[in-house]
C-alpha cells in the first residue's frame, strides 16, 4: 500500500496508511486540516476547537507532503511522479479545468 493514496475525484482528500494498523487507511482532508485517526480525533481536535494553535498528525504531513511534491513535480514536468502521484495530477487538472 503506498503512504498517500489519492481519492478519484477529490483534489484535497485522500487516504493514508496507518502505522501503527497495517493494512488500513485514515481519511484525511488537507483542506479542512483533518485526518481521521485517533492521534487527530482525540488529541488534536479538542485543542483547535480551543483555538490553540494548528497541529497536524503524521498523516495530515505526509498527505500535504504528497500534494506538493506531485505539484511541483507536475509543474517541473518530472517524470518521477509515480502512479500515484499521476492520479492526483488527474485530480488537479479535473479541478482547473
Ligand atoms: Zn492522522
Amino acid at each position: 500500500m503506498n503512504t498517500v493514496e489519492p481519492i478519484a475525484g477529490e483534489l484535497f482528500r485522500f487516504h493514508v496508511r496507518s502505522r501503527s494498523r497495517p493494512g488500513e487507511a485514515w481519511l484525511v482532508d488537507i483542506e479542512e486540516n483533518r485526518c481521521a485517526c485517533e492521534n487527530f480525533t482525540f488529541r488534536i481536535a479538542p485543542k483547535l476547537d480551543r483555538g490553540e494553535p494548528v497541529e497536524r498528525c503524521w498523516h495530515l504531513q505526509q498527505a500535504r507532503e504528497f500534494f506538493v511534491d506531485a505539484i511541483i513535480e507536475l509543474w517541473s514536468e518530472k517524470e518521477s511522479i509515480g502512479q500515484a502521484g499521476r492520479r492526483m495530477a488527474g485530480n488537479f487538472i479535473d479541478e482547473l479545468t
